[in-house]
């Protein structure tokens, strides 16, 4: 059988070459195995992974309690649709919602569906609730903005590759500049119709630009003020990667759990998705208080496998172990170490400009012209040297591993890293 044939990397990328979408423009390089922070191609080289899925893999490849609990939930029961009531869903929504301390949750499968489903939420809650005049709601969001692929998403991208001779979109959003108090205070005054601010803490996609320290406090404050609903995607910067269970806990020092809850700017709607599952399955969600939640009612939003019972084990034994393993402060210690360590480098380095992030979520910003190849090829010989990272928009090179590593391995990294760059110095 075709599945079960050992296959070279060559013959892998001709396969998906051939069949395949030419949607995306994959690091050459074939793997066929993960475990903890590591992955193997089919030729058995050994790489440290230093992308984690986009920061699905937070608890690492393989987590042996998040794939035990998937596996003993295959074998009992897969999928019921929500047409009929199963026994794990309930217990992953008490789960999760007293995990991150709201009423409610939505489960859904992806992350651009839990936008999706956010989106709606909050357009349903400005009618029903704010009292918003039918069909003229708004939602504010930042230039520069990732939050997903469909059709609604992208239609307040600006991201032209991502939207281009896809149109027509979905009117409906104000476009502000990211990490710009005064913007977000005039767009909210600028209109009575405003639902939400839809905003990542950190955006990742964008090349990992991280605000100031007080911009989603601020943003939640204005929010609170003018009954527009706060909307977190921390699809990518939650779930302990930026050091913290959420990004909004922001510089907050508690552990994994915010017991500061009064002071950390806490989202009217969050969005979760990627580690969530910790990469073993897809799934997603989205929580709010009742007040908001209660807009949805039976038949007006739902998903055939949103909140199904193998999502449901999975989610609650990936969240178990961001806990148990103290992901979050491990996130924080390891990220303010290799940020340092890497600053020892660039003050004497020609080709990095300069690194930035916050825990385990970094970036590099290459010192070379955007359309350069530069960050690609340093992409390629990072691989060469056991190290698997992937340029961002311009030439700027992510460095997000599995929360799981520990110091030695990180500080191993960091000199692979430098090896790497000294290739490239001038
Ligand atoms: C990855 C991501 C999404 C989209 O998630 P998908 O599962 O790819 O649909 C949305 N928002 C942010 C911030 C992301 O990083």
């Amino acid at each position: 059988m075709l599945t079960l044939d050992k296959i070279t990397s060559q013959q892998a990328i001709e396969l998906e070459d051939k069949h395949g979408a030419h949607n995306y423009h994959p690091l050459p390089v074939v793997l066929s195995k993960g475990k903890g922070v590591h992955v193997w191609d089919v030729e058995g080289k050994k790489y440290y992974d230093f992308l984690s899925a986009y920061s699905a893999v937070n608890q690492g490849h393989c987590h042996p309690k998040i794939v035990n609990a998937m596996s003993r939930q295959a074998e009992t029961l897969t999928l019921t649709s929500r047409a009929f009531h199963n026994d794990m869903l309930g217990k992953f929504e008490k789960y999760i919602t007293e995990y991150f301390s709201f009423d409610k949750v939505l489960p859904m499968n992806t992350g651009a569906e839990a936008v999706e489903t956010a989106i709606k939420i909050a357009r349903k809650w400005a009618y029903e609730v704010k009292g918003v005049e039918e069909r003229e709601a708004q939602i504010i969001v930042a230039e520069n903005n990732f939050h997903g692929r469909t059709t609604t998403v992208i239609s307040f991208s600006n991201d032209e590759n991502a939207r281009k001779n896809f149109g027509p979109f979905t009117p409906g959003f104000i476009k502000i500049p990211y990490d710009d108090i005064e913007a977000l205070e005039n767009a909210i005054k600028s209109s009575k119709n405003v639902a939400g601010f839809l905003i990542e803490p950190i955006q990742g996609e964008a090349g990992v630009y991280t605000p100031a320290d007080d911009y989603m406090s601020k943003a939640k404050a204005l929010c609170n003020k003018h009954n527009v609903l706060f909307m977190a995607d921390e699809i990518q910067t939650g779930i302990a990667r930026t050091g913290s269970l959420l990004a909004v806990c922001g510089n907050c020092s508690c552990e994994n759990h915010c017991e500061r809850q009064a002071t950390y700017s806490r989202p009217d709607i969050l969005i979760l998705g990627k580690a969530l599952s910790g990469g073993a399955y897809p799934v997603s969600a989205v929580l709010a208080d009742n007040a908001i939640m209660n807009v949805i009612k039976p038949g007006q939003h739902g998903s055939t496998f949103g909140g199904n019972p193998i999502a449901a084990a999975v989610g609650m034994a990936a969240l178990e172990v961001v806990k148990e393993e103290n992901l979050a402060l491990n996130s924080r210690v390891l990220g303010k170490l290799f940020r340092s360590e890497l600053n020892k480098y660039i003050e004497e380095s020609s080709i990095v400009k300069l690194v930035r992030g916050r825990g385990l979520l970094n970036a590099i910003v290459i010192n070379d012209s955007e359309d350069s190849s530069t960050a690609w090829d340093i992409c390629i010989a990072l691989r060469d040297n056991g190290l698997l990272a992937k340029p961002t928009h311009g030439n700027i090179i992510r460095f997000a591993p599995p929360l799981v590593m520990n110091e030695e391995q990180l500080l191993d990294c960091v000199s692979i890293i430098i090896k790497t760059l000294k290739q490239f110095e001038k």
